[in-house]
């Protein structure tokens, strides 16, 4: 099954980057005189070989590959095209591997953020729509829940596109059908044609799963024109591994793009948003005016690291697919000791079942304790709901610490 994610040694990882790097333009040894770029400045960064030569990441960030563009499609700045390899590599790991693409069937880049990502996603469709359709913005609006993150407002706001945010149940933090079909009713009543819509994989306050067949046959049902995209920002390095067997990926006809966040679950640096989509769909976010550039601009970011690329790349190959299989296994294990302690208190919480967010009413919670464990609330000015996510460094020996307290309220 994984065709492109295969486990290295650090010997072998070390070898590659040090060998895409040799690939990209040297700035020392050859006569590049035209590009705003060079290596970070030596006076502050050291570039001492013996410092270095173990350090494959560092070497990375100091040689500083600018992976300007989106490298899935022809031509791109041949000055890195050692490292915009690697991106390249790594994209088929999420869009076949993690994400059951077919190989070459997706087009995608690292983005700055699960933020830049949704908004990329959200722009291709509205253009799409003005592009094919002859869509007025009026007639075009994202639909997604109110448990959606608040970059589809970023969106609505910079694309000029409504945004409809349907309410989940308060408990279960599902969509219903009826309320789903009845919103899309009402906006096509007010003249919208054209729906932009999100599907949650694992929200950020509640790790709740949207079901994406509530959408499919609700806008089927009001026979208008949709594109869905997969918010995995959260979920997407998650979720995949949690619940093998679920719909929210490229095997579906349904999706045509994917968020996924390496700087959240995948302990990547900031700055590794990865961004996926169907081939046939970048082109909508061209920019031909980036003329300068070689192979021109589909992305919204312009200038970016390829150094992230490489981190996540290098993540990724460390632990193998079956090493990640073990890491989200061993959080989920973690999830599943904390639920059953808040049951044997008689604490009310959310946990969706394949998820490592336990969201507890802050009914159970004061604001010392909430500061002292850093829990984060939903809302900052009237908390209803406190979230504790089983990271790599949140224990049972640290959940433990957290009970403690937790029962110290309910005897008081
Ligand atoms: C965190 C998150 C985002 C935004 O990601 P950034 O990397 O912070 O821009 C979007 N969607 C979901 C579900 C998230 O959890």
């Amino acid at each position: 099954m994984n065709t492109h994610w295969q486990k290295k040694s650090q010997e072998e990882i070390k070898k590659i980057v040090f060998s895409a790097l040799d690939h990209n333009v040297n700035y020392q040894e050859q006569p590049i005189l035209g590009v705003p770029a060079t290596y970070l400045d030596e006076k502050v960064f050291s570039q001492d070989e013996s410092f270095l030569k173990e350090a494959p990441f560092l070497t990375a960030l100091i040689k500083n590959p600018n992976h300007i563009g989106c490298h899935t499609l022809d031509g791109s700045e041949n000055f890195f095209s050692g490292t915009q390899e690697i991106e390249r590599k790594l994209i088929e790991i999420c869009a076949v591997d993690i994400l059951k693409g077919e190989t070459g069937a997706q087009d995608g880049y690292v983005a700055s953020g699960g933020t830049e990502a949704n908004i990329q996603a959200l722009w291709i469709y509205r253009n799409y729509y003005q592009q094919e359709f002859n869509a007025n913005l009026n007639e075009i609006t994202i639909l997604c829940s109110e448990d959606s993150h608040y970059s589809m407002h970023k969106a609505s706001n910079l694309l000029c596109i409504d945004i409809l945010s349907v309410p989940v149940d308060e408990e279960t933090r599902a969509l219903n059908e009826d309320t789903v079909l009845q919103y899309i009713n009402n906006a096509k009543a007010k003249g919208k044609k054209y729906f932009l819509g999100v599907v949650n994989m694992m929200t950020t306050m509640f790790g709740s799963v949207d079901d994406i067949d509530i959408y499919v046959r609700a806008l089927q049902a009001a026979k208008v024109e949709f594109k869905l995209h997969v918010d995995g920002a959260y979920g997407g390095f998650y979720y995949p591994f949690s619940n093998q067997e679920n719909p929210l990926n490229f095997k579906n006809p349904m999706v045509t793009s994917v968020t996924l966040d390496a700087h959240k679950m995948v302990q990547a640096p900031y700055g590794t948003g990865v961004f996926l989509i169907r081939k046939g769909f970048m082109k909508y976010a061209n920019t031909k005016e980036a003329s300068y550039v070689e192979g021109e601009d589909y992305t919204l970011i312009g200038s970016r690291s390829g150094a992230n690329a490489i981190a996540i790349w290098m993540i990724l190959s460390k632990n193998g697919p079956f090493g990640w299989f073990e890491k989200i296994f061993i959080l989920q294990k973690r999830a599943q000791w904390l639920c059953t302690k808040l049951d044997e208190l008689g604490f009310s919480y959310f946990r969706f079942p394949t998820s490592n967010i336990i969201t507890i009413k802050s009914e159970y919670i004061n604001e010392q304790c909430a500061k002292r464990f850093g829990l984060v609330p939903d809302n900052h000015h009237a908390p209803k709901w406190y979230k504790v996510v089983i990271m790599d460094h949140v224990s049972i020996e640290k959940l433990t610490l957290l009970l403690d307290e937790l029962k110290k309220h309910t005897l008081a």
